[in-house]
């Protein structure tokens, strides 16, 4: 069986809405930095990020 299916490819970053690199966990190295700190909002750079503000 190669159902193998993430019930969700996100950005580990918790406000960030962007899809994770390949073979990462998150989207940009701005987002791999702010995984120590909780922020509301998201720095990387994806205009469609919906926790970029
Ligand atoms: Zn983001
Ligand atoms: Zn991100």
């Amino acid at each position: 069986m190669a159902d193998e299916k993430d019930e969700k490819k996100q950005c580990k970053n918790p406000p960030c809405t962007c899809p994770p690199q390949p073979g990462g966990k998150y989207c940009s190295a701005s987002c791999e930095g702010a995984g120590q700190t909780i922020e509301l909002d998201c720095d990387c750079p994806h205009p469609e990020c919906q926790g970029n503000f």
